[in-house]
């Protein structure tokens, strides 16, 4: 159910001490602001959502989960019984698993600092973590993501990746800066042959300055020279990762959007992600080059000549009626994306003719999910078969697409039903390989931490104690910790 008051007081933390201290959200000027007072450390106000309207938007899509059935006890208030605890609500949707704090880059916006000591598991440590993430219940952790530091730095990065296929993960992806894979084809050949699904390859524009501003050189040749392997390896999906800052590449963003649609084989998605600080950044620094997500959607809309609108996306729980449909369908519980609609946002566009055509444009997505929503809930609360409720979701696809709008050579309703039908890793890659995903995801910082986001957080790191702990409480609370009980 959405909240109705919008305007309302959280937990944060004191960006300082990191106590856990009351925070207000309040509207301002159409925009939404974070406040809050630490008794010994004054008052902070921190930028939250630049746009009221698309924060209200985005609000609509609040949703429950259950989180995990296995989950550890809450003894200290959240955010200090990472583990999962039992007042976390979403499952693990993506692990993360560090395989080194080692990097062949310094760059100054990392989360893994090495800080002298080396943070690397040993082969049986991250079997253990990847063994917690799928000994998850209800809902074993589907997808698992290496990272670092620099994960390609590993040897046996070939051998942990065929770890988790074997443990059943059905998403294996990596982090990478991907000078690896720009100085080896053997390299990238390797990786593929061991089973990995995607790589995470961090991007940040188009030319050499954002490099030369944010990594301290020109990567860009490098970026270039990485997909190529990659593309020669076999790869098929790449997802950009640009990290966005104010003044630093936000004048980019089309560009690197630009860039993906001429280089579909290979690459299939970017995950734009606004700049979070590390530290203790004064206000003056943070409000120069804070960009939040409807920022990032309003830059693509300038740039982009509105070929993609802010209207054109979605927070990520608005497909949780989908999670509710298969797991209705399956009779067993599935992932499900059930996390703070303010983390993050999404689109699909349709490359045709030159032009990017966001899936908004002909399907009625809104329409499409109430009607998703209503039959799963009527099929859940009655004897109705599961033949019967999908053949009522089925029926009514046409009434949701404009196929007069749709890109000349392509079948929406046919491609829907197809996937809607079969729901196979077929269909839904045929979905894929057909679009370019565009997301979003706003890691949170000590400045704008909200407890309620948290608490909702589906990617987490898995750790070498046994832990699941949520992303941004992991980077803002426990890394340090964690690196130096396992640090050489
Ligand atoms: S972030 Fe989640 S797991 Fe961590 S303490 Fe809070 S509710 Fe528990
Ligand atoms: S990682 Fe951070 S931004 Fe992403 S879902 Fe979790 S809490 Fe939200």
């Amino acid at each position: 159910m959405p909240p109705t008051n919008l305007e309302k007081t959280v937990s944060s933390l004191c960006p300082i001490c990191l106590k856990v201290v009351p925070a207000q959200i309040v509207q301002e000027d159409g925009r939404i602001y974070m406040q809050k007072r630490c008794q010994e450390h004054g008052d902070f106000r921190e930028l939250y959502w630049s746009d009221a309207s698309l924060y209200k938007k985005f609000n609509r899509y609040w949703c429950n989960d259950q989180g995990l059935t296995n989950s550890r006890s809450a003894l200290n208030g959240c955010p200090l019984d990472c583990g999962l605890c039992r007042n976390h609500l979403t499952g693990t949707l993506l692990g993360n698993i560090d395989l080194t704090n080692r990097c062949n880059m310094a760059c100054p916006v990392c989360f893994a600092d090495a800080g002298g000591r080396i943070y690397e598991p040993t082969m049986d440590q991250i079997r253990e973590m990847m063994r917690s993430l799928r000994a998850e219940r209800p809902v074993p952790c589907p997808a698992v993501q290496f990272s670092g530091g620099e994960p390609t730095l590993r040897e046996d990065l070939p051998e942990i990746i065929a770890a988790a296929k074997g443990l059943g993960f059905s998403q294996i992806q990596i982090a990478t800066n991907g000078i690896r894979m720009a100085e080896s084809l053997n390299f990238c050949k390797r990786l593929e042959k061991s089973g990995l699904n995607t790589v995470y390859l961090q991007f940040d524009g188009v030319t050499a300055e954002p490099y030369k501003v944010v990594r301290g050189r020109d990567l860009f040749p490098t970026k270039l020279k990485a997909l190529d392997n990659m593309r020669r390896a076999g790869q098929t999906s790449v997802v950009l990762v640009p990290t966005m800052a104010k003044g630093v590449n936000d004048y980019q963003a089309g560009g690197i959007v630009r860039f993906a649609s001429q280089n579909l084989d290979i690459v299939k998605g970017i995950n734009f992600q606004p700049v979070a600080f590390a530290g203790r950044i004064e206000q003056e620094e943070r409000d120069e080059k804070r960009i939040t997500i409807p920022d990032l959607m309003i830059l693509l809309e300038e740039q982009m000549d509105n070929e993609i609108t802010r209207d054109d996306f979605y927070p990520v729980p608005f497909v949780f009626p989908i999670s509710q449909l298969i797991t209705a369908e399956r009779g067993s519980p599935q992932p499900s994306f059930a996390v703070h609609p303010c983390c993050g946002a999404a689109t699909y566009v349709y490359k045709y003719n030159g032009h990017l055509v966001p899936i908004t444009r002909f399907i009625d997505v809104e329409g499409l999910m109430e009607k998703v929503r209503i039959e799963v809930e009527a099929f859940n609360g009655s004897s109705l078969s599961k033949l019967k409720m999908k053949g009522m979701i089925l029926k009514e696809i046409p009434r949701f697409v404009d196929e007069s709008r749709a890109p000349g050579d392509l079948s929406v309703t046919k491609m829907l039903l197809r996937v809607l039908r079969s729901g196979t890793m077929d269909s839904v890659r045929e979905f894929h390989n057909r679009t370019l995903f565009l997301g979003a995801m706003h890691f949170q910082d000590p400045y704008n931490m909200d407890l309620e986001r948290l608490q909702r957080c589906g990617v987490h790191y898995a750790v070498p104690d046994g832990r699941i702990i949520p992303f941004c409480s992991y980077n803002n609370v426990h890394r340090k910790d964690v690196e130096a009980r396992f640090s050489k």
